[in-house]
Formats: structure tokens, C-alpha cells, sequence
């Protein structure tokens, strides 16, 4: 038995995790000054209700930059500079441990669920845009930990809208759920539109499916740009299979049948039949993967 942490900014999912599935799941909020402290004692306290004596580890995903299970910074969350074996070692001495960026974990639980794959890739499209990479059933964590932040490729260089990260034109500025309503704005008076003065990119997606002509638009510009991500990875790491997860991915078959258009455009000859997909786990895949890990 495993645990699988998956650290969010306002919540903790903890999973009781055997043989790749959720046996039992839990939530507790995350408090920036108990974060460790409040989990170790969560998960104590369970152990002792279920009289179990061993587990086999403790997995984490973390929202932020961890490379070889150190913390560098957590920026949703405020926290930075934590060994997660200080952290956590005063109240499991022996208990394996292991930690890695929550896009990782979650690209990691994705592919354990399906158990069919072991080269993918897992985009997560929400407030910003993520990847997690998976080569032979392992993660690609990177020198940097930054392996997959393809979020900050610079793809749509064509609109150079200014990016968090201090770039302008990434992938993040036009396919995340903020960019998609930007998206929508830059052309909102160029087209027909049954959109509101606010909406968000729920509101696009719903409409774009009506055949509102900006909101089909705006959902083949951000395939379009998705698809030439996927095709640049594609030659990069040259998997089976692209997941495609987060909030946005909710859209369905909408964004999924507009990216794999545009990715037989785009993408070179050896790669055309790699596999877009849907991811399918959405909530638990942090989870699954954090356990993954041990
Ligand atoms: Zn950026």
C-alpha cells in the first residue's frame, strides 16, 4: 500500500493507492504554514483507524520546481527552499519518499490508469499550460526540472501576447483557459459572436459547438497552436501518445478532432500516427501518479 499526495494551491487530494488503484480518497485543505505537518498527520492518524503497521511509500506532486525530492519553490502556494526529508522524516523515519512536479505525476497517473503505453505525453490545459513526459515508464524530470514546460514554448510568436514567465507569444498565452478568452477578445469585433462582454473559455467552447463563427475561430487557432506544440515534441521525444488533460480539455471532442487536424498538417511523416487522446482520469491522475512514483 502507497500513498499518492497530490498538492494543490487551496486543496490536498491524498489517495490510499494498491496495485495502480485508488483504494480510498481524501481532502483537506492546504495551509502554507502546516502543509507537511498536516499531511504526516493525516496520514497517521488513518493508518491507525485501518491498524496498518507498514506502507510502502509516500508519492507527492507538488505545483511547482522540485528536482531530486527539493522543494525549489512553490509559487501558488508561497512556499520555497524545503527538503522534503526534513519535511517529512521526523514523522516517517523509514518510509520511502519521492516528489516531482505536479504536471509529471499527473502524466505519470494518466498512463498507469490506461496501462497500455509506456512512452507519453500528458499536456495539461487550465490556468496556465503544463506537460508531463513519460519515456520507458519513467518520468523526464530534465537538469533544469524543467523538462516538458512547454507552456512556455514560443508558438504563437505571431500574436507575442506577454507571458508570465516574462517571454511574449508562448503556448500558454493563447491555449490555457485565460488565454483562449484572450484569444476571444483580440478578435472580438472581426467576427459574429453570441458572446458576452465576460466569459470564460467554457463560454467558447459551449458556443463554438453552436457554430458561433468567433468561437469557431478562436477553438481552431488554439488547435492549431496545440498541434504544433504536440508536432515539435513529437520529433523531440517521439512517444505513442499525447494525453490531453486540465480544465480545458473538457471541451471533448471539439478541441481534441481540431488538434489531430491540424497535427496531420503539421507534424513530420515518421510521427503522423501518433495518438491524441483525451485524458480520462481528470481529478485522480495527481494521485495515481504521486503513488507511481515509489
Ligand atoms: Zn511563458
Amino acid at each position: 500500500m502507497k500513498f499518492g499526495i497530490d498538492v494543490g494551491g487551496t486543496t490536498v487530494k491524498i489517495g490510499v493507492v494498491e496495485k495502480n488503484q485508488i483504494i480510498d480518497k481524501f481532502e483537506i485543505p492546504t495551509k502554507k504554514e502546516t502543509l507537511f505537518q498536516d499531511i504526516c498527520l493525516f496520514l497517521k492518524e488513518y493508518m491507525k483507524k485501518k491498524n496498518i503497521e507498514q506502507i510502502e511509500g509516500i508519492g507527492f506532486g507538488l505545483p511547482g520546481n522540485v528536482i531530486g525530492n527539493y522543494i525549489h519553490n512553490l509559487p501558488n502556494i508561497g512556499l520555497e527552499n524545503i527538503s522534503l526529508e526534513e519535511a517529512i522524516r521526523p514523522y516517517f523515519p523509514e518510509v520511502k519518499l519521492l516528489a516531482q512536479n505536479d504536471a509529471n505525476v499527473a502524466a505519470l497517473g494518466e498512463m498507469l490508469y490506461h496501462n497500455e503505453y509506456k512512452n507519453a505525453c500528458m499536456l495539461t490545459l487550465g490556468t496556465g499550460v503544463g506537460c508531463g513526459i513519460i519515456l520507458n515508464g519513467k518520468i523526464v524530470e530534465g537538469v533544469h526540472g524543467a523538462a516538458g514546460e512547454v507552456g512556455h514554448m514560443i508558438i504563437a510568436d505571431d500574436y507575442g501576447f506577454p507571458c508570465s514567465c516574462g517571454l511574449q507569444g508562448c503556448l500558454e498565452t493563447v491555449a490555457s483557459a485565460t488565454g483562449i478568452v484572450r484569444l476571444a477578445k483580440y478578435h472580438y469585433h472581426e467576427y459574429k459572436t453570441k458572446l458576452k462582454n465576460e466569459f470564460t473559455a467554457k463560454d467558447v467552447f459551449d458556443l463554438a459547438k453552436k457554430e458561433d463563427p468567433l468561437c469557431l475561430f478562436v477553438v481552431d487557432r488554439v488547435g492549431y497552436y496545440i498541434a504544433k506544440c504536440l508536432s515539435i515534441l513529437a520529433v523531440t521525444v517521439d512517444v505513442e501518445v499525447f494525453y490531453i488533460g486540465g480544465g480545458v480539455s473538457k471541451a471533448g471532442d471539439i478541441l481534441i478532432q481540431t488538434i489531430q487536424k491540424y497535427y496531420q498538417k503539421v507534424s513530420h511523416y515518421a510521427v503522423k500516427n501518433v495518438k491524441i487522446e483525451a485524458a480520462k482520469l481528470l481529478n485522480d491522475a495527481g494521485m495515481l501518479g504521486a503513488a507511481g512514483l515509489i
